[in-house]
C-alpha cells in the first residue's frame, strides 16, 4: 500500500501545476460565514425571504471574484441561476390500509404498522384493491455482481415486500461489501426499482439493525411532508405506492401462508432466491396534496483554455432548516453556520483562487446547490437536468461542513468512495502532511446522504470532503469531542451559529488542498474512474466513447 501510495503522490508532482501563488484566506471564509449564517436570512429555506437574499450574495461573490454566470441558458445568455422546480407532497385525511390473508382482514394504521409517504409520482389520490403480495428478498439487480432477485417475475398490479440492506449485511461477508452498505442497500434503490418494475409499489420491511434506526425514525420522515424535483415523467422515478412496514406485521403475513419469514430472509441471501407470492393481498386507499414552488442553484463559471467542454465542478448546498420550532432559548432561526454557510463560503473562496490563477485547459464549475436538507434535491435536479454534460464531467468534489476547531492532521469523506479521485486526494494530502482517516461507520450508508451521490448514481466521479478529527491541538480526542459536542448541541438546530472562538485555519488547508485537485484535474486529460466492482462503474461506461 506504502509504495502504491508514493507512486501516486510521485505522478501528481510530475503534472505541470499553476497553483503555486493560491492562498485560501481563513478571515474572508469567516466573513461569508457571519453573512449567510446571520438572522437576517432566516436559516436560508428554499423558497423563502432567506432564499432571495443568500443567491443574491452567492451571485454577488461570485461576481466579484470574476466568475461568468454558468447556470441556465435563456435566449442565449447564461444566468448566474440554474431553476429548480420543486414539489411537496402531504397525504391528506386517513391513510386507509388494509391487509386480507384469506384468515380475516387486519387493518393497520399508518405511522403505527405502516408508513407510507406521500406519492411523489404526482397522483392526487390513490386507490388499491386486493393487490398480490409478493415478497422480493433484497430486491436487488446487479449485473455486475451477477445477481438478480427479481429472476423474470412480473410485478405489474402488485405490492412488494423488500428488505432493507444489502444481502450480506446479516453475513458480514459477500458480494455486497459486507457490513459497508452498497447502493443496492438504500431504502431509495428499493424504490427506484420499484418503478423500474412497474410495481404499484415496494414496502421496505423494517428492521432496525439492518435499517441502521428505529420505526420513529421511519415514522418521522416518511409520514412527513416529501419533497421530490419536478420531473418530466415522475413514473420512471417513483411507483405510486412507496412505504414502511413493521417486521412484526411481515412475519404475521409468512405465517398465515405457512412460511417462516427468517427462513426466506436466509435464502434471500443467496444468488438462487426466487420471489415469493404470499396468500395474502393488500388495500390501501389516500388522497395526496400536492403543491409546486421554485428554488434555484446558483452556477458561476471559468471556461477551460483548450477542453472547455470537459468540465470540473466544486459543490456545496446554501440552504438549512429555515425558521422551525423554537429552543429552549427561544431562538426559532436554524442559522447553520457549519451546515453549510460553511461549506457554501469555501466554494467562494476556492473559486476566487481559480478566478487569480492561470485559467485552467477544462472549464471549473462553482455550483452552490438548493434544497439538500430536502433530499439532496438541487444536486438531485442538476444530475437530472444538466447544465454541462456528465459524460465530460471530469469529477465533482462537494463540500457540507469546513472544520471551525483548527488544522487537523487528517480528513475524511463521506462513506469512502471506491473511486479513483479519492486516491488522487488521499496522495495529494500527504504532499499537505494529511492522511485519511476512513468514514467509522461505513453500514450508515453515509456516501448516499451528500450531494455528490446524485452524480456518483448517474456514473459521475464525485465525493465529498470531511474535516479530519486528529487535530494538531489536542489530537484525536480533543476532535471526536469538538465534533460530538456539535452533534449533540448544533447539528441541524438553531445554535448552529457562527462563533467568534472559531479557528477557520485548518478549513483554509483543507480548502488549498481541495484547490490543488481540481486545479490538478482541470489542467489534465486524465478522466478519474470508479473501481471495478462498483456499483456506479456500469453506468459511466454507457459513456466511454464520448471522452477522448
Ligand atoms: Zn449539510
Amino acid at each position: 500500500m506504502k509504495n502504491l501510495m508514493l507512486a501516486g503522490v510521485s505522478a501528481l508532482c510530475l503534472l505541470a501545476l499553476p497553483v503555486a501563488a493560491a492562498e485560501i484566506d481563513a478571515a474572508k471564509i469567516a466573513d461569508h460565514i457571519k453573512v449567510l449564517s446571520s438572522d437576517a436570512f432566516e436559516g436560508r429555506g428554499p423558497n423563502t425571504p432567506g432564499e432571495v437574499k443568500t443567491v443574491e450574495y452567492i451571485t454577488r461573490q461570485f461576481q466579484a471574484v470574476g466568475l461568468k454566470p454558468g447556470g441556465d441558458l435563456k435566449n442565449g445568455v447564461r444566468a448566474w441561476t440554474q431553476d429548480v422546480p420543486l414539489a411537496r407532497f402531504d397525504t391528506k385525511g386517513p391513510v386507509k390500509v388494509e391487509v386480507n390473508t384469506g384468515a380475516g382482514v387486519q387493518a393497520w394504521t399508518q405511522g403505527e404498522e405502516i408508513a407510507i409517504r406521500a406519492a411523489s409520482t404526482g397522483i392526487d389520490h390513490l386507490t388499491v384493491q386486493n393487490a398480490p403480495i409478493v415478497f422480493v428478498g433484497y430486491g436487488v439487480t446487479a449485473p455486475e455482481r451477477n445477481w438478480d432477485d427479481f429472476k423474470g417475475q412480473d410485478l405489474k398490479g402488485k405490492v412488494a415486500l423488500v428488505l432493507i440492506n444489502d444481502p450480506d449485511f446479516e453475513t458480514g461477508q459477500g458480494d455486497f461489501a459486507g457490513k459497508a452498505m452498497t447502493y443496492y442497500g438504500r431504502w431509495t434503490y428499493k424504490f427506484e426499482e420499484a418503478a423500474r418494475r412497474g410495481a404499484i409499489g415496494f414496502l421496505v420491511i423494517h428492521e432496525t439493525a439492518p435499517a441502521s434506526y428505529g420505526w420513529a425514525t421511519v415514522k418521522n420522515s416518511n409520514t412527513n411532508t416529501i419533497f421530490d424535483v419536478v420531473r418530466a415523467d415522475p413514473s420512471k422515478s417513483h411507483a405510486p405506492l412507496e412505504g414502511w412496514v413493521q417486521r412484526d406485521k411481515v412475519v404475521e403475513l409468512f405465517k398465515a401462508s405457512g412460511l417462516d419469514f427468517e427462513t426466506a430472509k436466509k435464502v434471500a441471501q443467496t444468488r438462487d432466491f426466487t420471489p415469493v407470492t404470499l396468500k395474502a393481498t393488500f388495500s390501501t386507499d389516500y388522497a395526496v396534496a400536492v403543491e409546486k414552488i421554485v428554488s434555484k442553484n446558483v452556477v458561476g463559471l471559468l471556461p477551460g483554455t483548450k477542453r472547455p467542454n470537459e468540465t470540473v465542478i466544486y459543490s456545496a448546498h446554501w440552504d438549512h432548516l429555515g425558521v422551525g420550532l423554537p429552543d429552549a432559548r427561544g431562538d426559532k432561526i436554524y442559522n447553520g453556520a457549519q451546515d453549510n454557510a460553511s461549506g457554501t463560503s469555501m466554494l467562494i473562496e476556492i473559486a476566487r483562487a481559480f478566478a487569480k490563477a492561470p485559467r485552467t485547459e477544462r472549464s471549473v464549475a462553482f455550483l452552490s446547490v438548493t434544497a439538500e436538507e430536502k433530499g439532496l434535491l438541487g444536486s438531485e435536479y442538476y444530475a437530472s437536468n444538466p447544465l454541462y454534460p456528465l459524460a465530460t464531467t471530469a469529477g465533482v468534489i462537494n463540500m457540507d461542513g469546513v472544520s471551525p476547531f483548527g488544522p487537523a492532521k487528517d480528513f475524511t469523506t463521506s462513506g469512502d468512495a471506491p473511486l479513483t479521485l479519492q486516491d488522487d486526494l488521499i496522495a495529494l494530502a500527504l504532499t499537505h502532511g494529511k492522511t485519511y482517516a476512513p468514514d467509522p461507520r461505513p453500514g450508515a450508508g453515509s456516501f448516499f446522504r451528500s450531494d455528490h451521490f446524485p452524480f456518483a448514481k448517474v456514473g459521475v466521479p464525485a465525493i465529498s470532503f470531511g474535516a479530519g478529527r486528529d487535530l494538531v491541538n489536542g489530537g484525536k480526542a480533543a476532535g471526536d469531542k469538538a465534533s460530538e459536542d456539535y452533534v449533540t448541541n448544533r447539528y441541524h438546530q438553531p445554535a448552529d451559529e457562527y462563533s467568534d472562538s472559531w479557528d477557520l485555519s485548518g478549513a483554509s488547508q483543507d480548502g488549498l488542498m481541495l484547490f490543488e485537485l481540481g486545479s490538478q484535474l482541470a489542467n489534465s486529460s486524465r478522466w478519474p474512474s470508479w473501481k471495478a466492482g462498483s456499483e456506479f462503474k456500469l453506468k459511466r461506461d454507457e459513456t466511454t466513447t464520448q471522452r477522448k
